[in-house]
């Protein structure tokens, strides 16, 4: 077989391509070869906080989680290379007696998925993450499952792995086109030149919709930015990843002592064009009403000083999960529109694809409740939010 003639091309170099492309190499021994036009991670995974949870409301989210979880536990038997997998657990704030209400039949509904969370009272929260100012929650609901890894290092596992196993990475080149014959995938055409394929997966992550457009697909997929800043160093050295939805905000301490902080409140939404949407900058104003929100919460917040930020691309279907399957392009395969949970889903996501882009089938997952059909009338999933 010549160096232009592959059984898979995966377009995108992020966690979810990456990941792919290792499934397909080490369980399948297929000859994948993987496109990404700029390098590894530059898309929205290298902007990730790097969190993984399985507290979702929908059930194939925390079947996945479930499953990611376990997969990061034993990353180096799966993957034969070392990932830091920091299980810190995931803590959700809440306010009110309404709110409470709502967090306890949360947990209950988690525990029927073998979810284990913890309900706790204000102090047991501020025993958990000392820094915070336990007179301002009525609550929390604790996820010890929870963590969180480092999105590039995973990509770059991933990556690494592939490539022992036989498969290409080309960065640098752009996929320009896919080219179908009779309803099926024949090839794709980069930058380097025009290789023939069985089938193309579509993992370009924010620039999805215009890498579906050039196999005739339309991928409804909305962007937004969303950003994060880190700050100097605060009295704490670890702590869960603390989430209050209803002031829309959440934030980590980071091994070095940093703060993570993320106002989700402050996202931008309708972003059109994902290149040059954002410059990767995060803006004072973003600094100033962060920590105006945050410090109710964590008061020490007041006297940190911001170190570093930056923005990255989100994108995200009308229910709020992925596209996750085969489009109606024979060869032709979707796994984008991950909003914020697409750097923990990649191991499981990368897997799943693996077997259907190979045996046509998986049982990692209920994959069918991803499908693209569902926009189409077929069948709706319940939305998930940020909590
Ligand atoms: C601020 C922020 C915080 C987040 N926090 C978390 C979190 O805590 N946990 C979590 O799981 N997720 C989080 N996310 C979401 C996560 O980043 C994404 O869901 C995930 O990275 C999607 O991965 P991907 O591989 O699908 O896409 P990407 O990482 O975007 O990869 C797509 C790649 O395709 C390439 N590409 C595009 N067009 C072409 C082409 N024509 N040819 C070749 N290559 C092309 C791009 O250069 C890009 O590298 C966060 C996102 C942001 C912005």
């Amino acid at each position: 077989m010549s160096e232009t003639s592959f059984d898979v091309a995966v377009i995108g170099g992020g966690a979810v391509g990456t990941s792919t492309l290792f499934h397909l190499a080490d369980e399948y021994d297929a000859r994948g070869v993987l496109f990404e036009r700029g390098q590894l991670g530059e898309g929205s995974t290298g902007k990730a906080a790097g969190g993984v949870r399985n507290t979702y409301t929908t059930p194939v989210n925390i079947e996945i989680g479930n499953r990611a979880i376990e997969y990061f536990q034993n990353f180096a038997d799966n993957v034969g290379e070392d990932l830091a997998f920091e299980q810190t657990g995931y803590m959700y704030l809440y306010h009110s007696r309404e709110a409470e209400i709502e967090w306890r039949e949360r947990a209950q509904h988690l525990h029927a998925f073998d979810v284990t969370t913890e309900m706790h009272s204000p102090e047991e929260a501020a025993r958990a993450f000392p820094s915070l100012d336990a007179t301002e929650i009525r609550g929390a609901m604790y996820a010890p499952d929870c963590g969180h890894v480092d999105p590039h290092s995973l990509t770059q596992a991933f990556g690494r792995a592939a490539v022992d196993r036989g498969a290409m990475i080309h960065t640098g080149t752009a996929v320009t086109d896919v080219v179908v014959e009779d309803g099926a995938v024949a090839a794709v055409e980069t930058q380097a030149g025009t290789y023939e394929v069985d089938a193309v997966l579509n993992a370009a992550g924010p620039w999805a919709a215009r890498v579906g457009a050039m196999a005739g697909v339309d991928v409804p997929i909305e962007l937004l930015i969303r950003r994060i800043m880190v700050t100097s160093t605060i009295d704490q050295t670890t702590g869960p990843l603390v989430i209050d939805p209803e002031r829309e905000c959440y934030f980590k301490v980071e091994s070095s002592g940093s703060m993570l902080v993320c106002d989700t409140g402050q996202d931008i939404h309708d972003v059109g064009d994902p290149d040059g949407a954002t410059d990767g900058q995060v803006g004072y104003d973003y600094y100033l009403r962060t920590t105006e929100k945050v410090q109710r919460l964590v008061p020490a917040l007041a006297d940190l000083e911001v170190r570093n930020g930056w923005s990255g691309l989100q994108s995200h279907t009308d229910d709020g999960n992925a596209i996750v399957g085969p489009a109606d392009v024979d060869g032709f395969y979707l796994a984008c529109g991950f909003s914020g949970h697409g750097v923990q889903q990649a191991p499981v996501v990368g897997g799943a694809m693996a077997d259907l882009l190979v045996a046509g089938e998986t049982d990692r997952f209920d994959v069918g409740k991803l499908s693209l059909d569902r926009f189409a009338g077929g069948d709706p999933v319940e939305s998930e939010g940020m909590a």
